[in-house]
């Protein structure tokens, strides 16, 4: 029997277990996985350290920079870039238009000037035509939505920009495009980074004094009696649950779901990321800490430099990259395993970053969780299944539980919900 039962030990489920210590409840994390941590877990190869994709710490939330206070960290200035057919442009595209030929630049602003106007309740796509006219967006946005989410940007919804897509004026496009000394307009003036452990390490130090227990699945749910039974053939009682579990998984655990719940939850999809990374003996592999690639012959969407992130994820004198390429249940992807590995060594030597003949290390794995996919029907169906979950008296946190665009920091938050629950215990 536990108090608080918390499904998940990544950060939402951790911060939930913290906080609901901190205010004197005994609460317990089962975690699926035999190692916690979710997304914020790494993983070592031949001494080369890598976190589960491209990860920073930012933060503009009080209680969670107090933790990143605590922590030795290294200082980024955001500086990513974009590779299109063997050009380097600054990120973010439509205002550092430099590198491209006259007509090019000469198409590309004709068109920024002549955007269509605004539209009510438009689709991705739409929007990206709107800021950045049809050539920019065709040629980069909707080029990327496709690799990133996996999905045309016209069933996507734009429930989920706030300030993530810089919005340039006329001025700043025509600066941009003449130019390469251009100020940085990435929507985060600087990131941080653990000086040592990864990015784990901040989860650990949320993790002390909490109690995980790992390698226990959760399969059923029942929210009357209060229990849940896991694979390994136990079974729990608990007075509140709290789940950081993929919400359509979630909804599908639960006994006696309505079908119209059950219909919206399986509704909800994500992208899923396979990962390749990558050590080099050398200690320069690449020259970016991230950049995105828009060449639909290229798998990878992005790319970043570990090493960058702290020299502390490399053997000293040497160097290391990932590559994300994203699929989903409506894009398989094109190549598995072995042969995407190969498709990534060739793709190191077809952009420069290092030579075939200085990679020591090699991984490949499948985060079956990247983002959840905002088609345009999605934050109808979330709210059904949310609603349910609610009046089922399961607390449901974390990105894939509130089944957002959430950053680490917003998870923090989302687990501290617990604290509005623990009057009615
Ligand atoms: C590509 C990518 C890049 C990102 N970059 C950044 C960044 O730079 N900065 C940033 O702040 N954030 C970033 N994020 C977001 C960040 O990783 C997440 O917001 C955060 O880690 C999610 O934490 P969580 O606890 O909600 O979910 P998770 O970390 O997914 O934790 C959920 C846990 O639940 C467990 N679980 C699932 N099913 C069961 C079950 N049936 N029973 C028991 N346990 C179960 C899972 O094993 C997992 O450990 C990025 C995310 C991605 C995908």
């Amino acid at each position: 029997m536990a108090e608080i039962l918390i499904l998940g030990g990544g950060i939402a489920g951790i911060s939930a277990a913290g906080h609901a210590t901190k205010a004197g409840r005994e609460a317990v994390i089962f975690e699926a996985a035999e190692r916690w941590g979710g997304l914020l877990d790494n993983f070592t190869v031949k001494g080369y350290r890598f976190d589960r994709a491209v990860h920073f710490a930012f933060s503009n939330n009080e209680p969670f920079q107090r933790v990143l206070d605590s922590i030795d960290c290294h200082i980024h200035y955001p500086e990513p870039y974009n590779y299109e057919r063997g050009r380097w442009l600054k990120h973010p595209v439509q205002n550092n238009l430099y590198p491209l030929p006259a007509e090019e630049k000469v198409e590309a602003i004709l068109s920024f000037m002549d955007r269509p106007s605004r539209k009510e309740d438009a689709n991705y796509r739409e929007w990206l035509e709107q800021q950045f006219g049809t050539v920019i967006a065709e040629r980069y946005p909707c080029r990327y939505t496709e690799k990133y989410w996996t999905v045309s940007p016209e069933k996507m919804s734009t429930d989920w920009i706030g300030n993530r897509l810089y919005r340039p004026s006329l001025k700043e496009v025509l600066y941009g495009a003449m130019t390469d000394e251009t100020p940085s307009t990435y929507y985060l003036p600087k990131m941080l980074y653990p000086k040592q452990g990864g990015f784990r390490s901040i989860l650990e130090k949320l993790a002390r004094g909490v109690d995980i227990r790992t390698g226990k699945k959760a399969v059923s749910i029942d929210p009357q009696k209060k229990y849940i039974d896991f694979a390994d053939g136990s079974r729990e009682y608990y007075d509140l649950l709290v789940s950081s579990v993929p919400l359509p998984e979630l909804v599908a655990m639960i006994k006696g779901v309505p079908q119209a719940v059950k219909e919206a939850a399986a509704g909800l999809w994500a992208t899923s990321i396979a990962l390749v990374s990558l050590g080099f003996r050398v200690p320069r592999a690449g020259k970016h800490l991230w950049f995105y690639i828009y060449d639909r012959d290229i798998l990878p969407a992005r790319v970043h430099a570990p090493y960058r992130k702290s020299p502390d994820n490399a053997p000293p004198g040497c160097s290391s990259l990932q590559f994300e390429t994203y699929f989903s249940r409506i894009k398989p992807l094109p190549l598995e395993g072995e042969e995407l590995v190969e498709h990534v060594i060739n793709t190191v030597g077809k952009l420069g970053l290092a030579e075939k003949k200085d990679i020591v290390a090699c991984d490949y794995r499948v985060l079956p969780y990247g983002n959840v996919v905002f088609d345009r029907d999605m934050v109808e169906r979330r709210h059904c299944a949310l609603k349910y979950i609610g009046e089922s008296g399961i607390l449901s946190v974390g990105r894939f539980g509130e089944w957002d665009y959430l950053w680490s920091d917003q998870c923090f938050l989302s687990g501290r919900r617990v604290l509005d629950h623990l009057a009615v215990l």
